[in-house]
């Protein structure tokens, strides 16, 4: 899909005019997946830390094409920079420089990945060359071009580099199914979760309920979900009845009709769940609307409905799975949405960013919560994805708000439903209480 300002500036007088200008020229179409998924190569991996070597032989393994070195390669898929190892700021140049020349060599759509430790409080030097991987690569992917990303993997401490986790998160960010994430971290903190052997079907045998699913994000995370082997519930409220039945019948799913908000929505749920012998191990809490008007004119009628669908309704729901003790799986993955504007804040959104802001911390205490039986709950924070929800942005703002990101465009239902897929799978399991942001960097942050 290209949107018609990107088919102006990309050539012809058109493209003239927006090079004079410096007006964004987005990159013609980010590179989605296809299963199974490889790594885009080739891949070079940089550091010379036993950590680099095992993740160069690591990928070897699956078969990737993995090189030590970035002379004589015409064109680079993917630089794998492990920095695992650095104890003080002046040690990350010589890590780094040497690809300074190669940036220019990135094929389209290529991924650049870090892979280095937290800052743990305990040592100043180790600690500002640890920040410093985070500063690099939040530059770095302000500057690469071509739909090209970077972002990193942060492993705790005691967490080894061959952990489930880190694998998990090496795929998801070498592959084009982390298309529109780029200047982000994730953070393993722990060697838990298992390897995945049927990359083809990471999720079968696997049954996930989405909320929300009808259309939109729901409705992608459900079809990938789906793609990704597992046997899908789908949810949304009785007025979408036609569109979920649909879903439903296209997937082999099966349809629950509920308002999340209603009284006794948990409870009717599990009721459902019974009913039909079905045990839940993943759960996408994607459900959201927005009602939004400066603070100045907010009334309770659209400040109440935002907080009961996009945080109450997750908290009674996930509350009600939990309490009936039966409905869910031995290690349930909770997945929730969130967005960017619980980060940043967004004029006109308090009460929207209130209820996005209150699932990250949810989901981390949820995380707490579900870890010693071996569950995970984490968030994504979409951006500008291009839905019926943002179609509804008036065309000006619209136009503003999906460039103002480095890869300068929106992205799509889809590049939000990979990150969750990839947080619902079992590698994922030393990753805890994170908010993924899936933003192509929107320049908005805190
Ligand atoms: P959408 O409006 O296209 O779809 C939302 C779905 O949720 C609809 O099918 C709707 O019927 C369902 N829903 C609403 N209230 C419900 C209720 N009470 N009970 C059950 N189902 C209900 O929205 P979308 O753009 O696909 O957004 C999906 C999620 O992603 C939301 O949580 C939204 O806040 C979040 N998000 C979207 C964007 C974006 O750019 N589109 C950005 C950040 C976050």
């Amino acid at each position: 899909m290209t949107d018609t300002y990107t088919r102006l500036v990309r050539s012809g007088p058109g493209g003239m005019l927006a090079k004079q200008l410096g007006l964004p020229r987005p990159s013609r179409l980010l590179r989605r997946h296809d299963r199974p998924e490889p790594v885009l190569g080739p891949v070079v991996v940089l550091g010379t830390s036993a950590g680099a070597d095992a993740i160069a032989r690591r990928l070897l393994a699956e078969g990737a094409d993995v090189r030590r070195r970035l002379e004589d390669l015409r064109t680079v898929g993917s630089v794998l920079v492990v920095a695992d190892e650095l104890a003080a700021p002046a040690e990350l140049g010589p890590l780094v420089l040497p690809f300074a020349g190669a940036v220019r060599s990135l094929a389209p759509g290529a991924r650049v990945v870090t892979v280095s430790r937290p800052a743990t409080g305990e040592d100043p030097a180790r600690d500002a060359a640890r920040g410093g991987v985070e500063g690099f690569v939040r530059s770095l992917a302000h500057e690469l071009r071509a739909g090209g990303t970077a972002n990193g993997v942060l492993v705790a401490d005691g967490v080894g580099l061959d952990a489930p986790g880190v694998v998990g998160a090496l795929r998801f960010l070498l592959s084009a199914r982390s298309a529109f994430v780029t200047g982000q971290f994730l953070t393993v903190s722990s060697p838990a979760g298992t390897e995945t052997e049927n990359l083809s079907l990471p999720l079968a045998g696997r049954t996930a309920l989405v909320t929300g699913a009808a259309r939109g994000i729901g409705a992608a995370i459900a079809r990938t979900l789906a793609a990704d082997g597992a046997r899908l519930v789908v949810l949304d409220v009785p007025g979408a009845g036609t569109e979920l039945s649909r879903l439903a019948n296209e997937l082999r799913a099966v349809p629950i009709q509920l308002d999340v908000t209603s009284p006794g929505a948990g409870e009717r749920l599990v009721a459902a769940l019974r009913d039909r012998g079905l045990t839940l191990d993943i759960l996408v809490l994607n459900a959201g609307i927005t009602r939004d008007k400066l603070f100045a004119n907010m009334t309770p009628d659209r400040w109440d409905p935002v907080l009961a669908v996009n945080i109450t309704s997750q908290i009674a729901l996930s509350d009600a799975l939990l309490e009936a003790g039966d409905v869910l799986g031995e290690h349930p993955r909770v997945v929730s949405l969130a967005s960017t504007s619980g980060i940043a804040g967004n004029r006109g959104q308090t009460n929207y960013a209130a209820s996005k802001a209150g699932v990250m911390a949810f989901v981390d205490a949820l995380a707490a919560r579900l870890a010693p039986a071996g569950g995970t709950a984490n968030a994504v924070a979409p951006g500008f994805i291009e839905t019926e929800m943002t179609a509804k942005i008036p065309p000006v703002t619209r136009e503003i708000a999906r460039r103002l990101n480095s890869l300068q465009q929106g992205g799509l239902p889809v590049d939000v439903a990979e990150a969750i897929a990839f947080l619902a799978s079992d590698e994922a399991g030393g990753i805890q209480g994170e908010t993924l942001r899936v933003c192509g960097q929107n320049m908005v942050g805190k």
